[in-house]
């Protein structure tokens, strides 16, 4: 028999979180403005806004320092809804994939990374998810089979942090997951905001990366956000006739557009940007392609992240073997080009890049 009452639940939830705001997406001094509203002292959005974006807390009553009739005054006017975790998955080499269920029932995952960094300082980095699906379609990539249902709100953004804040210390973040970040550009660099707020996670500018499959406009419009993340272009192939193949959005904005974005983001912002590239077997990790490559990124400046793919879609995407990762990497370098090869972690809990499915 199907189960009613959740539909029923989900149906109440939704109704009850309709007509208030999401705490967890307010800005310190939006939230000064609503509490003055509501005749509050404005140090109560210091104490609010900490226990929120920095404590995490999941509910109104862990709210201690603050009076009962103010926490029942603040639960009146604003929702505080904390994911809902429906499956979390543990990967040999650490890896942690969370299965996240929203308020309307919709599905997203995010995935916990583990690295070792320099002078043994340990990099948590959460990859984040923007929207549920994504219309972009890219042909390698399992959200992209799922069609696009629709943005994630900033609150969702920052949850998928906050609800796991309280048991790791994440100090990276990556939007990267499911969705592409720049279709929902206001509330994602609103996330932003709030995740980098010297009161609240405290995550460093330049340790969050957005990445985008191309959208010119939009990174033109990034270049002017005033905020110094890290821009990464997921690149895949160093032409359009191969780039068409398995990015649609390349049919929108051809390569040598994206590539004139690129150079002007770069003088705008001073930054160096982060160029992904997936090697897939005998596509485009030839020698040929490791040329155009190089003439494509030459004086611009790139990190160039070589990410050897994970198998999906019965393997018509094929892993190239480790010897052939080589000779392109080396080529590369011997160019002059920033490369380093990311380690794919995750993948036998399908957590790695382009493996997000939301079960
Ligand atoms: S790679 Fe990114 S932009 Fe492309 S379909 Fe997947 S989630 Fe969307």
């Amino acid at each position: 028999m199907p189960d009613c009452t959740k539909n029923f639940n989900l149906a109440q939830q939704k109704e009850k979180i309709k007509y208030k705001l999401d705490v967890r997406a307010l800005e310190k001094e939006e939230l000064g403005r609503f509490l003055a509203n509501l005749q509050e002292k404005p140090y109560r959005a210091n104490q609010v806004f900490h226990w929120v974006q920095a404590r995490a807390v999941q509910s109104w009553q862990q709210m201690t320092n603050l009076s009962v009739t103010l926490r029942e005054k603040l639960a009146a006017n604003f929702n505080l809804v904390p994911l809902k975790l429906m499956k979390e998955q543990v990967s040999r080499d650490g890896t942690r994939k969370y299965l996240w269920e929203l308020a309307d029932g919709e599905l997203i995952e995010s995935v916990l990374l583990f690295h070792e960094g320099d002078y043994t300082r340990k990099r948590t980095t959460l990859c984040l998810s923007t929207q549920v699906g994504c219309p972009m379609g890219c042909g390698f990539c399992a959200t992209g089979k799922l069609g696009f249902k629709r943005n994630l709100t900033a609150g969702e953004i920052v949850s998928q942090v906050l609800d796991l804040s309280t048991q790791f210390k994440i100090n990276n973040l990556v939007y990267m997951g499911m969705g592409e970040p720049l279709l929902n550009l206001p509330d994602v660099l609103k996330s932003i905001k709030l995740l980098n707020h010297k009161e609240g996670q405290n995550i460093g500018i330049r340790r969050i990366t957005i990445s985008t499959c191309g959208l010119v406009p939009q990174i033109e419009q990034l270049a002017l956000s005033g905020l110094d993340f890290v821009l990464a272009i997921s690149l895949h192939a160093p032409n359009n006739e191969l780039r068409n193949q398995i990015m649609p959005v390349n049919r929108q904005y051809p390569i040598e557009e994206l590539i004139r974005a690129c150079r002007d983001y770069i003088a705008k912002t001073g930054q160096r940007i982060t160029f992904e590239y997936a090697l897939i077997k005998d596509f485009n990790d030839s020698l040929q392609s490791a040329k155009e490559l190089a003439q494509l990124l030459q004086g611009i400046k790139a990190n160039i992240n070589i990410i050897p793919i994970n198998s999906i879609n019965q393997g018509l995407y094929r892993r190239p073997s480790a010897q052939v990762v080589r000779r392109f990497v080396s080529f590369l370098q011997e160019k002059g080009l920033a490369v380093v090869i990311r380690e794919e972690k995750g993948s036998d809990i399908a957590g790695a890049c382009g493996q997000l499915a939301g079960r």
